[in-house]
């Protein structure tokens, strides 16, 4: 079949950016080092991509959510460097882990049982220190299943380490209290939020996400972190709307007078929601706002600072996250997460 051309959106990556906040999140670790949770492929921003960048940028740690997302990883890192973070709830998730090499994170005494019924081998740990989500409570480090284990990382997580929230420091106290309790190489407890709540924080490993990405969890981030993601779309058509006519779905933008107006190739369907009427595209220092609702594959766009734009003519949605946030009520990590796959 022929090739098909090239796409009329395209997520322009920063990988500058994304190798320099790697090292300063490493830096801000303080005596620990930084890894990087790359679930989700690297929040949306594509596996094939940053993985190679956090590589070379001395990366050595990188957790995945789900099993499926083990085999893109693996293309790029050896398997000792990786873990799952959803753990093993059956047999046949424990015979990929012992078939890839990957370390499962256990996080329940039945994941424990899973796991060393199957043969066991190097795991990581979850403890449960408030967020009630994943990990085994405290007082079941005690349990034969968990002393039995062979455990590289032991691990918990914040669940308020972007607020100044007095559970950071009991979620600390609880994890330092498990620490003596039993036998592993590695204590790590900060995503990227926790980084910045000091070196107690910091145990030997920690794991950011979203800042690797461009997200600012916390205005200690705001002078570092870097944007990284640039949504950029091409207009397909221009044209001229008449003083009282309607532009969009239910039609709830009028022109007040006669308009130049460009639709953009990017719609929910790539992630940029509804939430973001009323936002504004840019093409150099010119602001484009959004006319009207979103729509799945369009949004149109006021030219009057552009006139001279054209179909093919390529312009850009400011996506600096915590203004990005602040303008659509989506959190920073919806916004990396939901970009679609549409973007060349
Ligand atoms: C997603 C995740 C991280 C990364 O968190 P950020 O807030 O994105 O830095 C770290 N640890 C665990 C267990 C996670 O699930």
């Amino acid at each position: 079949m022929a090739e098909a051309p090239p796409p009329t959106l395209r997520l322009r990556l920063d990988e500058a950016a994304l190798d320099a906040n790697w090292r300063a999140l490493d830096a801000m670790s303080g005596r620990a080092r930084a890894g990087a949770a790359v679930k989700a492929g690297c929040y949306g921003l594509g596996v094939e991509r940053c993985l190679p960048v956090l590589r070379k940028a001395g990366c050595r740690d990188f957790f995945v959510a789900h099993w499926s997302e083990v085999e893109a990883v693996l293309a790029h890192v050896p398997s000792a460097q990786v873990s799952v973070l959803h753990g093993v709830i059956d047999a046949a998730q424990a015979s990929y882990a012992h078939a890839t090499g990957v370390r499962p994170v256990i996080d329940s005494l039945h994941q424990a049982r899973v796991w060393t019924e199957s043969g066991g081998g190097r795991c990581d740990l979850m403890i449960d220190t408030g967020i009630n989500r994943l990990g085994i409570a405290p007082d079941e480090i005690a349990d034969p299943l968990i002393q039995s284990l062979d455990i590289e990382v032991l691990m918990s997580h914040l669940a308020c380490a972007d607020e100044d929230s007095a559970m950071n420091a009991r979620q600390l106290a609880a994890f330092r209290a498990a620490i003596p309790l039993v036998a592993h190489r590695e204590a790590s407890l900060a995503n990227s939020a926790g980084i910045a709540l000091g070196r107690d924080y910091h145990g030997d490993l920690t794991r950011p996400g979203l800042a690797l990405y461009g997200g600012v969890p916390r205005p200690e981030f705001a002078e570092t972190i870097r944007q990284v993601a640039y949504p950029e779309a091409a207009l397909l058509q221009v044209r001229d709307v008449p003083a009282g006519a309607s532009v969009g779905y239910n039609a709830t933008f009028t022109a007040p007078a006669p308009m130049r107006v460009g639709v953009v190739s990017l719609g929910y369907a790539d992630g940029i929601l509804r939430s973001w009427a009323g936002a504004h595209f840019a093409h150099g220092d010119r602001r484009l706002p959004i006319l009207g609702k979103v729509s799945m594959d369009m949004i149109v766009i006021d030219l009057a600072q552009s006139p001279d734009l054209a179909a093919g003519d390529w312009v850009s949605l400011p996506y600096h996250l915590p203004n990005a946030a602040r303008q659509t009520a989506l959190s920073q990590y919806e916004l990396l997460t939901v970009l679609g796959d549409r973007f060349g």
